[in-house]
This record gives structure tokens, sequence and C-alpha cells, in this order.
């Protein structure tokens, strides 16, 4: 969105760009949600982090954008919004290439930052050769660290540390969780879907749908406890998450189907309307003298305690938290050591859901940046 009377240029360490936007288009493609104003910005933490840039350019804003550029979009389930039925991943990313094409943008490939100079200017590596670049401001958009064969990887930290810009470890976010399954439960039943289910740790329940893997437990009731899960590994105390298989069912509801009476277990399936592998689930997390007791039994259709024994590996993670600390960035992403450097998207320490939020925090953080760069130069800043 830059505009004509600035030159610029991409570069990219890669011989493409947006592999990992076609990664994310691929895997159910999200592009931004329906969500607006607080409803959305509230998805972000740090709480109100991103308000200015989300303020500037929002949900229907990436709609527009995206619309102008041929794309129209519609809204799905839980307000996730989607290129229309039939538009490809590489013909959005295609799309916006155009578009920066035509407003003499210009790309430059396997072009890899590995440091800063002396003057603090960045410098790439190109068949060996070093050089420096000289810009008025130089806008890093390195992302997070998962999936590193799209080209994101954290060694870029590293630079950033040593010219006294504060970074954070990565850490694994909307990820899978890890848990013990016994050999017997695990080859009958990953790949197995619960549906309809919510999940819930500590104050923080959510609804939705998990997939039993080999490893554990994935989805999107899954992705959203995930920080809640790795403050608890944080401070060494076990994460434990709890199911209710009847989220729409009380547990009055529930005793009232048994009136009483001791029925037995063979029978849950039909009384309770479980299915094989939700009982298969209770029978694994609960204790003989619970599970035989209907009563009891209620209680681990309701609240079955789950120990988690770790998160899934950052290379696998839809996405990361870690990166540039916020305490370095001025209010338009701009390093306050460093104002001519401005840091946006992933490589940030921000954190979102899934559902769209991942690339409208990019965006937003893309829009907001690149306008103070305008502002700042009609102002002859
Ligand atoms: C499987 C999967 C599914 C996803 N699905 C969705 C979804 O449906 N909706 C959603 O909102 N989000 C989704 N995401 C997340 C979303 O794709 C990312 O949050 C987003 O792409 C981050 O954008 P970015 O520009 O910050 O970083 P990236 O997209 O990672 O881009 C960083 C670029 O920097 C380049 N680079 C890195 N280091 C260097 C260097 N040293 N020198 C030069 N270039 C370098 C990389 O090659 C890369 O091209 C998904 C992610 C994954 C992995």
């Amino acid at each position: 969105m830059l505009s004509p009377f600035c030159e610029v240029h991409i570069y990219e360490k890669g011989k493409t760009a947006g592999r990992k936007f076609l990664v994310a288009g691929n895997g159910g493609f999200n592009i931004t949600n329906s969500a607006t104003g607080n409803d959305l910005l509230n998805k972000f933490s740090p709480n109100g982090f991103l308000r200015y840039a989300i303020s500037s350019f929002d949900s229907d804003a990436t709609r527009n954008w995206l619309l102008q550029m041929g794309i129209p979009t519609y809204v799905g389930s839980s307000g996730r919004v989607f290129p229309e039925i039939g538009i490809k991943p590489i013909e959005v990313l295609q799309k916006i290439k155009e578009k920066l094409i035509q407003q003499n943008v210009r790309f430059h490939y396997e072009q890899e930052f590995v440091s800063f100079n002396s003057e603090n200017n960045p410098v790439f590596k190109n068949n060996e050769i070093e050089i420096a670049m000289k810009a008025d401001f130089y806008i890093f958009v390195l992302g997070g660290a998962s999936w590193s064969v799209t080209g994101s990887n954290d060694l870029w930290r590293n630079e950033f540390d040593k010219i006294g810009v504060k970074t954070i470890p990565f850490q694994s976010s909307n990820c899978g969780i890890n848990v013990e399954w016994t050999e017997d439960f695990k080859s009958k039943y990953a790949g197995t879907p619960l549906k309809n289910i919510s999940i819930s740790i500590n104050d923080f329940t959510i609804k939705g749908e998990a997939l039993i893997t080999h490893y554990g437990l994935e989805g999107n009731a899954v992705y959203p406890i995930i920080a809640e899960v790795r403050k608890m590994i944080s401070k060494n105390v076990e994460p434990i998450i709890h199911i209710d298989f009847k989220p729409t069912n009380s547990i009055v509801q529930l005793k009232n189907k048994i009136a009483g009476e001791t029925i037995p277990t063979k029978n849950y399936k039909t009384v309770f309307n479980l299915n094989e592998v939700q009982l298969a689930l209770i029978k694994q997390f609960t204790s003989k003298e619970i599970f035989i007791q209907p009563e009891s039994f209620i209680s681990s259709i309701k609240n079955l305690s789950i120990p988690v024994s770790s998160l899934r590996p950052i290379e696998e993670s839809i996405s990361t938290v870690g990166g540039i600390a916020l305490e370095e960035l001025n209010e338009n992403f701009s390093l306050k050591k460093f104002p001519n450097i401005i840091v946006i998207g992933e490589m940030l320490d921000w954190d979102a859901p899934t559902g769209g939020y991942l690339l409208q925090g990019c965006f937003s953080t893309a829009y907001y940046a690149a306008t103070s760069i305008l502002n700042s130069l009609k102002n002859g800043e």
C-alpha cells in the first residue's frame, strides 16, 4: 500500500515468497474473521497491544482489500472468512504479488538477511556474497519459527540480540498437546474426532471439536487452551484439561436419565448417548470404582480430567509466540533503539487463536507500519 513515490524492495531468502501463506491456504485458509471492534481486538494478546493496528485495518478492511483485487470472500462457521469457493490459495497470493508489482514494488529472491553491519544496516547474503542495504526504513517480516520448510526459523533472533534488541525464545502456540494414551487406545482411536465437546483448563472453557491423534489431541477446541497449558508448564505445574462430553446437558439432566437406578456399564452407551470412543476415553481416565457407579460416572462425562504431558514441537505448530520483545517497540512497531527499523507480523511476541486472526494480525501490523512511514515521509521527518 506504500505510494508510488516510495521505492520499495522486498528481500526474501527463498526462491519464492509467501510459502507459509500457501500452507495456511491448504490447511483451511481462514484469511480473516468476521469479528470486528472489540470482539476482534480481544482475540489478540497481550490485551490491547494491537489496538491501533486493528482499528486502522480490521477484518472488513481485509475483505475490501481482497475484493478490490478480485478476491470475494464469504463468512463460514465460527465467523471464519474464506476466499469464495473455487479460488485457490495460489491465486490469492498471485493477486497480492501482482498488486505490489503494479505499485513498483520489486522482489529480490534468495537474499538472506544474515546480520546488521556496524552502522546497523541489514546485511543480505546471496551466493556467498554479503551486501549491506541502505534505505530510509527497513521493515522486517521474518515470521515465527514453525514450519521451517516455508522459510521461517529463529536464526534472526541472534542478530537482533547483538544490536541490543531483546528477543524472547519461541514457543509453540496453536498446536496439539501430548497425552499419554495406552497403546491399545492409540491403535484403536487415533484419527477419530471428538465432536461437540467443551474443554476447560483453569477458568477457561472452549466448545468445539478435537481430533485424537497418536500423540494426544489437536483441533479447534485444543488450540485456544494452549496459552494456559504453556503458562502452567513454565511454572512446573502439570496441566490438567477437563473434557465435557455433553456440554448441552446439565448433570441433573443426565441424572434424570438413570432416575436413581443402578444400571450396568454395558448400557452406558445407550442411556447417555455416548459413542465408543467417548466411552473408551472416559474409561482410560476414570478409576474402576467411579466408572461402575452411574452417578459418579456422570461426573466423568461432564468433567473428565486428562493430564497433559507437553506441547507439540514448535516445528509443527500453526503459530509460535516469542520473537521481538514488545517493550522494544514504539506504537507503530518501529524499534525504540532504531526508529527506522520496523518489525511486524508473527516475529513479534503476540498471540492469537486460529480462525483467521493470525493473518489478520499480520495484515493489520503491516498496514499500520506502512501508514506510519508514509505519514512521517509526508511530514518530512
Ligand atoms: C499449517 C498452518 C496453517 C495456518 N492456517 C492459518 C489460517 O487458516 N489462518 C490464519 O490466519 N493463519 C494461519 N496460519 C498462520 C499464518 O500463516 C502465519 O501467522 C503468517 O503466515 C505469518 O506471516 P509472517 O509474514 O509474519 O511470516 P511468514 O509467513 O512466516 O513469512 C516470513 C518470510 O520471511 C522469510 N525469511 C525468514 N528469515 C529470513 C531471512 N533471514 N532473510 C530473508 N527472508 C527471511 C521467510 O522465507 C518467509 O517467506 C497457518 C500457519 C500454518 C503453519
